[in-house]
């Protein structure tokens, strides 16, 4: 970071410094260029009116040190130049200041004579048709920049000296206060953010850090779920084990009378079947707990569904007496079957568990606009109102007893919550003591 920052604030404070130098170096020399031009223009004038009232002698007496006069025919053979001794040696004619002064009288120009010299060029015509020439030699702007060159150099080594002290120290001075800031200060609405561009970086680490919050707690809370329901598994499978083995023991050892067999035999059966139906209702539940991802979603026809879990409850409610009936008409929903039927299906078997004999259980099914409808209603034993909440957990039951003597595992409302969740549906109970519930699933279409 810091070698970053250094050559970013050296690049640019060379960048300025070469740029305004160049700036002011170019402006000046053009200007000095011209008061220079400005100054060999009037001295041309000076020596043309010398030249028209004294001729030579005017010439001689002159000091000129600083410029050279050449005063030539009109034919560019030279009359007299100061300094040396040329008289009699040509000019070139084409010079441009010399074709101004034959064509128009004046004449001017500048060019460069090598890198470091630049030189200025009048010339006037006098009355007699001679003309007379003067120039000067200016150092040229290269010239210029070599002498001030050491100049350059030592703003450039302190521009270098200053970039690398910004740079080793700004950094730091930035981080520290990022470094001793805490999540909940910044945060709170009291107190002014160390930096106020950081606000959002904040704002987003306080929101991570809350969501990581969130999913610990809900991740403990599941796992202490995981643990209690494996306890309770275990607990519910030993009894069902415990009592076949105990019967098996007496049929073993000779203890049984012959008569009684039969009835030892079915209660082992019995005993077997509660198992079973444990073990399957646990794998359903697994199933849904990892939320249905790797369950095929189809157009499904929930009165079909209906129909076919309560053909299959056939003989449950045959032998509890209990008359089944589906009603409504054909809806259908994008789910997953096999979800929606252990939906239909336990809410109806717990329909004709908990109904004495004699009553009637009834599955409606209803196509509505934006949902369907499924609803199972019995006449039985009911639920008291305080216990709705809870019946939804798994292994609640409000009367073990009587639960156990009706075949329950306790886990077919959890399979209903459950399944209802993965399909968006709502779950309602309504449900009276003595006079009977009604299970009302309503699902988004
Ligand atoms: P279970 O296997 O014991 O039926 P559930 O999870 O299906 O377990 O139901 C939990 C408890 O809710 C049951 O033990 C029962 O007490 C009560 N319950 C469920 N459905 C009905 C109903 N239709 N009528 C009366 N009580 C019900």
């Amino acid at each position: 970071m810091n070698k970053k920052i250094f050559y970013a604030i050296w690049l640019m404070t060379i960048t300025v410094l070469i740029s305004c130098i160049a700036f002011l170096m170019v402006i000046s020399y053009n200007r000095y260029t011209q008061e220079q031009m400005i100054q060999l223009r009037n001295e041309t004038e000076l020596v043309t009116r010398g030249i028209a009232m004294n001729r030579e002698s005017y010439l001689k007496d002159l000091d000129t040190e600083n410029f050279r006069i050449t005063w030539i025919t009109s034919e560019g053979r030279i009359l007299y130049e100061n300094g040396t001794d040329v008289e009699g040696m040509e000019v070139p004619l084409e010079q441009e200041e010399i074709q101004g002064a034959l064509a128009n009288g004046y004449g001017e120009s500048s060019r460069y004579s090598s890198v470091s010299e630049k030189q200025l060029y009048t010339a006037r015509k006098l009355p007699d048709g001679t003309i007379i020439c003067l120039s000067v030699t200016l150092a040229s702007i290269w010239a210029l920049l070599a002498r001030i060159s050491p100049v350059i150099i030592a703003a450039a080594l302190a521009a270098w000296w200053l970039s690398r002290s910004i740079a080793f120290k700004l950094p730091k001075k930035i981080v520290e206060p990022l470094n001793d800031l805490t999540l909940e200060e910044q945060m709170s609405t009291e107190k002014a953010p160390v930096y106020e561009e950081i606000r959002p970086l904040l704002k987003r680490l306080d929101d991570q850090y809350k969501q990581i919050q969130k999913d610990r707690e809900e991740l403990e809370r599941t796992s202490l779920i995981r643990q209690e329901f494996t306890a309770n598994a275990s607990h519910e499978l030993k009894t069902p084990l415990h009592v076949i083995s105990g019967y098996a023991e007496l049929l073993e050892h000779g203890m049984v009378k012959e008569e009684d067999i039969p009835s030892f035999a079915g209660k082992i059966r019995a005993e077997a079947q509660r198992m079973t139906k444990l073990v399957e209702d646990i794998i359903d539940l697994s199933k849904l707990d990892s939320g249905g991802k790797d369950m095929n979603r189809e157009n499904t026809d929930l009165y079909r569904i209906a129909q076919n879990a309560a053909e299959s409850l056939e003989a449950e409610a045959e032998q509890n007496q209990i008359r089944l009936s589906v009603e409504g008409e054909n809806t259908i929903i994008a789910g997953i079957p096999q979800v929606l039927y252990s939906i239909v299906y336990n809410l109806c078997l717990n329909a004709i568990k908990y109904s004495d004999p004699g009553n009637d259980v009834r599955i409606l099914v209803e196509n509505r606009d934006n949902e369907a409808v499924l609803s199972v209603t019995d006449h039985g034993i009911g639920i008291p109102q305080e216990e709705l909440d809870r019946i939804f957990e798994r292994f609640y039951r409000i009367d073990k007893s009587h639960s156990k003597e009706v075949g329950g595992t306790g886990l077919g409302l959890s399979i209903v919550k459950h399944g209802a969740k993965i399909h968006d549906a709502e779950i309602k109970v309504s449900s009276e003591v003595g006079k009977g519930s009604v299970f009302t699933v309503i699902f988004p279409k």
